[in-house]
């Protein structure tokens, strides 16, 4: 192993076909280290409301600084992540790093609240809703500056479980919210019930509003489920000035992608990218996202 570190056995770190692998534990060891080593990094991706632009949350995605693979994206090491538990102390570092930086930018004056992605691992592990009490204690962060994202289909995990550890988190005043929501098979009833503060759109719709009439039929139906459970609706992967005016136009209430601004370190976030729809011109986004 130590002498084939390609590109290649990136493949290993995904799929659940070679859980039981000598390189899969390899993953998992080498895991454990980066958490104890600090090679854990978040970056940040703002999220804006429509129409104004204002930024009102930056979420946070984590990454591997790998010592000698370089940035690793989640996608690369949290299915290992998953599969071993460590998620769970992932999970709290995530959360207290994300707590931490919050700080940091109300600090520097501005009011976003941290969207942090949380595993359905997280919420089948006791004591979730105590961590995140826990959390918000030592940092001194009010719980509504904190969101926690939970993808469609946790929620078809164990219902009831999951059910009751969403309503604790809720109870805290954390907001909840629903992630790449379209792109699961989680049945409607699923939702019933739960304190949800937000339903993000799943990118793939999003991306195809312009030219797809059934993506627009989807994003439109999304928009109009969101509202009358008295959420707020996110599309995500905004790419074009296209995308971001339909959304306009279909009453969508937030927006993120990479338009608006890519994930990176906090300090690097732009706040000032967007004006109202009619000062925007594509010369002026463009100019935005490379600044
Ligand atoms: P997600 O929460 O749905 O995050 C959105 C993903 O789409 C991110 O990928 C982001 O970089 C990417 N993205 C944002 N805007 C655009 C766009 O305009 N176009 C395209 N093509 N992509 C865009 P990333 O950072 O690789 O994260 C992938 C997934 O990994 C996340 O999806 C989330 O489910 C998970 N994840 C990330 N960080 C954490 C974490 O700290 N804990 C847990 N449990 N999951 C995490
Ligand atoms: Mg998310
Ligand atoms: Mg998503
Ligand atoms: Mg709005």
């Amino acid at each position: 192993y130590q002498g084939k570190r390609g590109t290649a056995d990136i493949v290993i770190y995904s799929g659940t076909g070679v859980a039981h692998s000598h390189q899969w534990l390899v993953v998992q060891a080498e895991l454990r280290h980066a958490l104890e080593r600090d090679e854990l990094v978040l970056h940040y991706q703002p999220k804006v409301n429509l129409p104004d632009g204002a930024v009102i949350a930056l979420e946070a995605l984590v990454r591997w600084e790998h010592p000698e693979r370089g940035l690793l994206p989640p996608g690369v090491f949290l299915p290992a992540a998953e599969h071993s538990g460590l998620i769970v102390p992932l999970t709290e570092w995530v959360l207290r790093r994300a707590l931490t930086d919050q700080l940091g930018w109300t600090a520097a004056g501005q009011s976003w609240a941290v969207s942090v992605n949380v595993s359905v691992r997280n919420l089948e592990v006791a004591g979730f809703p105590d961590l995140v009490a826990a959390l918000l204690a030592e940092t001194g962060t009010p719980p509504e500056r904190l969101v926690l994202e939970v993808t469609e289909t946790a929620l078809a995990g164990d219902v009831e479980r999951v059910e009751r550890v969403l309503a604790q988190v809720a109870a805290l005043g954390v907001g909840l919210s629903v992630d790449d929501f379209g792109a699961g098979f989680t049945s409607l009833s699923h939702l019933r019930g739960q304190p949800v503060a937000e339903i993000k759109i799943d990118r793939k719709f999003v991306a195809d509003v312009t030219h797809d009439p059934q993506s627009r039929a989807i994003v439109r139906s999304v928009i109009e489920l969101a509202h009358g459970l008295g959420s707020r609706v996110t599309a995500e992967g905004v790419e074009t000035a296209e995308v971001y005016r339909w959304l306009i136009d279909a009453g969508c209430d937030e927006a993120q992608g990479y338009l608006i601004g890519r994930p990176v370190p906090w300090p690097q976030v732009d706040a000032g990218i967007f004006g109202l729809p009619g000062e925007m011109s594509e010369a002026t986004m463009i100019e935005g996202m490379s600044r």
